[in-house]
Formats: structure tokens, C-alpha cells, sequence
């Protein structure tokens, strides 16, 4: 076998209650000269669009040192599937403490489970040359594949989000940054890391996950993980660029049942229909959706039923748009 050979090990393992260890794991592909990349996934336990795309760059990673043992110059580690309890149990948080691990970090060695998850993972993370933390929206909305970005770290980061084969790159400003997010952490500290964010919670978009690993194997390239001689999957997709003076939210009018009238990632009119609010109880309209500007609608409501005030779409105005 190549020395390249994959292996699966334990970055982080606790004891349970009762008797079983809960081990948390990683894939390693080694090579031995050029820089360290990972891909963390799972990180929310309803989110798995992730985890296939860590399969696909598996499968990718296996099938091109099969045939080119030498083709990996640095290393690839995968994580995908860091909040292990919350993926059994088909919860968002981590059960039992009930948090939400992208809350937790930076972590701490001493503290409870969800801190200690947290600190080994950043021990994990620290000083790789590129982290892809894959997000999958959560249940109730469908997302187009985006990579978002805090202002503070654009100049650092937009060059490489341009470059990994996604639609959208959303900046946000530093008030609404969360901190306690592992990717906040690891910028903080010096360790690039990409938020990408696509599709839906609870499912899997194979054409995003297949569109998104062109992006990462050809960013791969580019920094001397894979030789330069490695054929990668063709790139086509340009992002847009969203930050808060361009992104409109429709939020529900009334609570009931979101019945869509758009197709998610189309381009809307200003005042078009994008869904309509019903009630079980009654046959009547509540409220209607519709669009406040000529955009791209980039997020779609994808649970039906809603309370007023729900976020049910979000709209990019196009620019020269009228607003
Ligand atoms: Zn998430």
C-alpha cells in the first residue's frame, strides 16, 4: 500500500456515564512536504451535507493515489462528524448539556464535555494552513452554496473564498459575528477558516457537495497540497457579493403554513410572489410573500410551518436594482 494510505484516528475520546468511551475521529491523508488542510463537518448534529462532502473528498483523495502514489505533497485531515452525540441522536446541540457546540468554542481542557470537544478540536486545528468548516443552514431553510465571512478577516479570506467554486460570498459585519464559533476562534488565532454554508439541514445536495470539492481539491492545488501536475475537476461557478447593504429579509407577515410560489436560486421581480401563508383551519390567504427588490432569491424557506416574524426568504438586490 502507499505510504498515503488514509487512516482513521481518535482526536478526541471521553468516558461515558455508564461504560462505552464516546471517541471522536479524524482521516488523515499524510504526505510528507507541502502544507496541512482540514475539512470539519457535523459540527451541528442535524447538518449533513458536510459529511458527504468529506466522503467525496475521500473517495476523490483514494482514487488519485491509487494511480499517482506521489500526488499528495502536504497533508488533508477530515473531521466529519464532530458533534458525534448530536449526529446519533439527530440533534442540532449536543444532547444531555444541551449547547450548541459552535458556542462553545474556544473551549477549555478542564471545563465540561462541550468545552473539552471544543479545546481538542482547536488543539487539532492550530497552525493548519487552510480550514474548510462545512455548514448546512439548519431544518428550516434552504441555502445556496456560500462561504460567509467576517469583515475583520476579508482581506485574508476573500481571496481564497473567490477561488473555491461556490455562488455566493456574504460578508457580515463584526456586530453580528459570533465569537464563540469555531471559525471565529481559529482566524483569532492565526488559523484560516472558510465558513461555507449550502442546502438544508437533515438532507444532502449532491450536486453543492460535488461543486464544492472542485472548489476545495482546486484551492488544494494552488497551495501546494496536491502537485501541480494533478487533474482536478473543472471550475465554473463566480460568487456574487452579499454584505448587509445588499441582503434583504422577508419575514412572515403571519403564522401558518408556507406554501412557496419561486424556485429557490432565481431570479425575482420586485413585488413578485415568492409563497403564500395558510391556515389548516381555513381556506382563505393569511399573508402573501413577496419580493421588496429586483434580486436573487438566495434563501427559501424549506419547513412549512411558520410564526410571524419566521424568516422565510432572503433576497440579494441585484446592483442598479431598484431598492
Ligand atoms: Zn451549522
Amino acid at each position: 500500500m502507499s505510504e498515503h494510505q488514509a487512516k482513521t484516528e481518535t482526536f478526541f475520546t471521553i468516558e461515558m456515564p455508564y461504560r462505552e468511551r464516546m471517541e471522536t475521529r479524524r482521516t488523515v491523508f499524510a504526505g510528507s512536504r507541502g502544507p496541512r488542510v482540514a475539512v470539519v463537518a457535523g459540527v451541528h448534529g442535524d447538518e449533513l451535507e458536510g459529511l458527504y462532502v468529506c466522503h467525496r473528498l475521500a473517495a476523490w483523495l483514494e482514487e488519485l493515489l491509487q494511480s499517482s502514489p506521489d500526488a499528495l505533497l502536504g497533508s488533508v485531515e477530515l473531521y466529519p462528524a464532530v458533534n458525534t452525540l448530536g449526529l446519533d441522536t439527530l440533534s442540532r446541540g449536543l444532547p444531555v448539556f444541551d449547547t450548541d457546540l459552535n458556542r462553545a468554542f474556544p473551549g477549555s481542557a478542564t471545563g465540561p464535555l462541550p468545552d473539552r470537544l471544543s479545546a481538542a478540536l482547536m488543539t487539532a486545528l492550530s497552525g493548519a494552513a487552510l480550514v474548510v468548516d462545512i455548514h448546512a443552514s439548519n431544518i428550516y431553510l434552504r441555502e445556496i452554496p456560500q462561504v460567509r465571512i467576517d469583515h475583520e478577516f476579508d482581506d485574508l479570506l476573500v481571496p481564497i473564498a473567490r477561488r473555491m467554486n461556490l455562488d455566493l460570498i456574504w460578508l457580515h459585519s463584526a456586530a453580528t459575528v459570533l465569537e464563540t464559533t469555531v471559525a471565529h476562534s481559529l482566524n483569532c488565532t492565526g488559523t484560516p477558516c472558510l465558513v461555507v454554508e449550502m442546502g438544508v439541514g437533515m438532507r444532502i445536495t449532491p450536486e453543492f457537495c460535488d461543486q464544492l470539492v472542485a472548489g476545495i481539491v482546486t484551492v488544494w492545488k494552488e497551495m501546494g497540497v496536491l502537485a501541480p501536475d494533478v487533474a482536478t475537476p473543472p471550475t465554473s461557478h463566480v460568487p456574487l457579493i452579499a454584505d448587509d447593504s445588499n441582503v434583504h429579509y422577508l419575514n412572515a407577515q403571519t403564522s401558518g403554513m408556507f406554501i412557496p410560489t419561486a424556485s429557490h436560486w432565481t431570479d425575482v421581480r420586485r413585488g413578485e410572489l415568492l409563497g403564500t401563508i395558510v391556515s389548516p383551519f381555513r381556506g382563505d390567504i393569511l399573508s402573501e410573500v413577496r419580493s421588496p427588490v429586483d434580486g436573487i432569491l438566495f434563501t427559501l424557506r424549506e419547513y412549512p410551518l411558520v410564526y410571524e416574524g419566521s424568516l422565510m426568504a432572503r433576497v440579494m438586490a441585484r446592483k442598479g436594482g431598484r431598492t
